[in-house]
């Protein structure tokens, strides 16, 4: 007998609350921000052949759906408080939302993010989750914060997740272990939630990389109306990239996406601070460029040579 869509919800997604007033079942849930905490809201939307591939385990996918979501609170320096999961499926296939329903609970009982309600319907596999989260009123990190002479870090490595990608197109070629290597960043992305909550009161401008480093970067210089400079060089990169041509290498840390770090900027006077709030939230952040007066992002390669300006980052509507 074919699974309803009630006890579907029932049997995979209802779980006890602990934070929130109110969780799965009812017309609304009701979450409880803090005094004097303002609510931070983000959606992401994931549908299969777009933003992941039909091959991927169904923990995996569990765990990326949320973790892109937490990635996004993580770079406004907000606590998860609680989630909602939108899903539509060809049909109720009960290996598959074990697999997913596993995946999802154990990245959010990390986080403390309780999954308080959502929508269930057939169609083509989607999953939409909105994430809450609580911040300080008036502290969370903006894109628009960035100012001259500040420094740009970012956070872990960039890359790995598009790697990945181009081994599945076919356009490069890995050993197993390496494979498996940045199939996981592709697939079991870390969103950096401790690092963004340290970096409040430190970082002036913050923002996660889902699209590219540069084009996300980029979303922070216009939104402050500041240029930056960067050595192309200096970007973070796992040993694995590393051992790929120059040129991917490149191409990888520029443009690749799916990175889920956290690209932010802060004054050259709280460099320590900045290291303090690493070491806090475990994850290495590297310092990559400066930002500037003049608008727009310069790249620059060996001795200095401008390499490349104002890369392009991944548009849904623009990018073939
Ligand atoms: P409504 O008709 O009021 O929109 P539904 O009948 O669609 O409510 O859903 C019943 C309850 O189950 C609601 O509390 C809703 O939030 C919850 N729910 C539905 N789908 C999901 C899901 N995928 N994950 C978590 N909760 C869900
Ligand atoms: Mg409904």
């Amino acid at each position: 007998m074919a699974l309803g869509e009630f006890e579907l919800i029932d049997k995979y997604f209802t779980r006890p609350v602990r934070r929130a007033a109110l969780g799965v079942g009812d017309d609304c849930a009701l979450l409880v921000p803090a005094p004097g905490m303002q609510l931070a809201v983000s959606t992401d939307l994931l549908i299969e052949g777009r933003h992941f591939l039909s091959t991927v385990l169904p923990d995996r996918l569990g765990h990326k759906a949320l973790a892109v979501n937490l990635s996004d609170l993580a770079a406004c320096g907000a606590r998860p408080l609680g989630f909602t999961l939108g899903l539509s499926l060809p049909q109720p296939d009960e290996a598959w939302l074990e697999g997913f329903a596993r995946g999802l609970f154990a990245l959010a009982e990390r986080h403390g993010c309780e999954l308080v309600g959502g929508d269930t319907t057939r169609g083509p596999l989607a999953i939409s989750i909105t994430v809450f989260g609580e911040v300080p009123a008036g502290q969370a990190l903006l894109r628009s914060g960035a100012r001259p002479g500040d420094d740009v870090y970012v956070s872990g490595t960039l890359g790995d997740a598009r790697l990945a990608l181009e081994m599945f197109r076919g356009a490069v070629s890995l050993p197993g272990e390496d494979f498996d290597r940045v199939r996981r960043a592709m697939e079991l992305p870390e969103p950096r939630v401790a690092l963004g909550q340290a970096l409040r009161g430190i970082a002036t401008a913050a923002v996660d990389v889902s699209d590219g480093f540069a084009g996300d970067l980029g979303h922070v210089l216009r939104r402050s109306g500041v240029g930056a400079t960067l050595e192309a060089e200096s970007l973070p990169r796992s040993a694995v990239l590393a051992r790929q041509p120059p040129e991917w290498q490149r191409r990888c840390t520029l443009t690749g996406g799916d990175d889920y770090e956290l690209v932010f900027t802060a004054p050259a006077a709280r460099r320590d601070e900045v290291e303090a709030a690493a070491r806090e939230a475990g994850v290495p952040v590297t310092r990559v460029g400066r930002i500037d007066v003049e608008p727009g992002l310069r790249v620059l390669g060996p001795e200095g040579r401008l390499l490349a300006a104002d890369l392009h980052t991944f548009d849904h509507f623009k990018t073939p």
